[in-house]
């Protein structure tokens, strides 16, 4: 489809007023395209060719009104670092309408009822780390929403210094939030709780819809999905670093990326944010925060079922959760089949990689090349001993696989990455953004979509993190 041929939808726009309000993007000046994501204008039967045109520019930069336009903010709530703020919403992230189910959105396009003393826009530097890590995220298989096009400005922003604007066009299936939930039910408005959940289940749980008691299975669902997110996140090293009520998707997906990391060496108690001091989003307490949001959410849910029956279905979140970090941690160290014994297996593990400060990616890439001889592993740690005793119950647990050791191997490289978009990977391509060059960012971009690749022109990147730029913390300001 060419871009003029396109009609947009705006189911959300069904729902009762208090739920949106309508809003022009406000244009970035000067604005160029950096990066276009082509896998997504597939997704929404958009030519390739659309995306090198300056109209398309003029779509991100909200100029171009497609046919069915009909733009707006999303209002909603949120505990931010434990705190109830009764009316968050998109500050700086405008809704431009729906092709093939999925809602494109500009983050940076301007302020909106609900900016706060925001400006309403993302400079340059976050809106690459959004664009890059969203497709980073869907090539390691995590859900998250997908960035489609990035475009740069000469439009001066001010953080802590004058920067440039930036706007990421990005997709998602839904962009609802626990905090959507807690804003009706901060207000008692229990009509349109109750029609945001009607439409939340047609929309990320449509085999409910018909279901008697579906607001208790929408629960159910989220409590389930949000479990997985956050097994997926620990197995992988990713650590969001802002989950506030508000960056939490009911449809289980990574939104809103702000100060995240992945881990360089592993450190459970490693914290990206900055601001957080208490470390309440820190890497080892994600699982807990994730069970204390779903809490949030149940109150929120709790005019519309009983609070007794959603604690019943809250109560599953720490099986649900641990019984699939085990599965995770089990193909990543490429085991046949899950035992009993293997949760004393992966907490030894843990243990020593906590103990020795090796990086957490290269260990597992390492290791699955593993065929009995040490000596590539050994030289990730500095002391051998508690390396050595691992490997030792890792030997023989491996006897139990009835996978040869090169299907081991084979399966264990497509499960562990060669490739994390670590922060001083992503700093090299905002350094070099800052000066035109964007060939480092179209790099980062290709190893995100495939992590698992060799990418042999790239090899530095898949070491340990150089010392200088090892668990920093970020500051929030994007
Ligand atoms: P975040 O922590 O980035 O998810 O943002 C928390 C809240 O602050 C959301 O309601 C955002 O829309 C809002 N916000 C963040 N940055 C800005 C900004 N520059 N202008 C307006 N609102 C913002
Ligand atoms: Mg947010």
């Amino acid at each position: 489809m060419k871009l003029n041929e396109i009609k947009l939808t705006n189911p959300y726009l069904k729902l009762p007023e208090e739920c949106y309000t309508r809003v022009k993007p406000t244009p970035l000046n000067n604005t160029f395209l950096i990066h276009a994501n082509e896998e997504v204008a597939k997704l929404l039967d958009i030519d390739i060719e659309e995306l090198y045109s300056d109209a398309f520019v003029d779509f991100v930069n909200g100029i171009l009104e497609l046919e069915g336009s009909d733009t707006f903010a999303m209002c909603y709530a949120g505990h931010q670092f434990g705190h109830f703020v009764p009316r968050l919403g998109d500050g700086r992230a405008i809704n431009i309408g729906t092709i093939n189910n999925l809602h494109l959105q500009l983050k940076g396009a301007g302020q909106t009822r609900y900016s706060r003393s925001g400006d309403g826009r993302a400079v340059l530097r976050s809106s690459i780390r959004e664009y890059l890590m969203s497709e980073a995220m869907h090539g390691l298989g995590i859900e998250g929403t997908r960035a489609f096009a990035l475009i740069g400005s000469e439009h001066k922003v001010y953080r802590e210094d004058w920067e440039t604007g930036a706007i990421v066009l990005r997709v998602s299936p839904s962009w609802i939030r626990f905090g959507t939930f807690e804003y009706f039910a901060h207000k008692k408005k229990y009509e349109e709780l109750e029609a945001l959940a009607d439409y939340a289940i047609a929309e990320s749980y449509p085999h409910l819809v018909d279901e008697p008691n579906k607001y208790l299975h929408f629960f159910t669902e989220v409590v389930g999905k949000t479990a997985i997110l956050m097994a997926k996140w620990q197995a992988v090293g990713f650590n969001h670093g802002v989950m506030n009520t508000d960056n939490m998707s009911i449809a289980g997906l990574t939104i809103d990326y702000g100060p995240y990391a992945f881990l360089d060496d592993y450190d459970f108690q490693y914290i990206c944010n900055h601001t957080d001091q208490n470390g309440r989003y820190s890497f080892g307490n994600q699982p807990n925060v994730g069970e204390w949001n779903l809490q949030a959410l149940m109150h929120a849910l709790a005019p519309m079922v009983s609070i007794e029956k959603l604690e019943k279905i809250l109560d599953h979140y720490g099986r649900l959760y641990t019984d699939r970090y085990l599965y995770l941690m089990s193909k990543k160290l490429g085991l046949d089949t899950l035992k009993d014994s293997d949760l004393d297996l992966v907490k030894h593990f843990l243990g020593m990689m906590q103990g020795l400060n090796i990086d957490y990616t290269l260990f597992f890439r390492t290791l699955s090349h593993y065929n009995g001889d040490r000596t590539a592993l050994l030289k990730l740690g500095l002391y051998h001993k508690p390396m050595n005793d691992w490997l030792d119950s890792y030997d023989e647990r491996l006897k139990d696989n009835t996978s040869t050791i090169e299907e081991r191997q084979r399966a264990m490289l497509l499960t562990n990455p060669k490739f994390v978009l670590k922060n001083y990977i992503l700093q090299e391509a905002i350094d070099a953004a800052k000066e035109g060059d964007f060939t480092v960012v179209d790099a980062l971009f290709e190893i995100a979509k495939n992590p698992y690749a060799e990418h042999e022109q790239h090899e530095r990147w898949a070491g340990s993190t150089p010392d200088e730029f090892k668990n920093k913390k970020l500051s929030c300001s994007s």
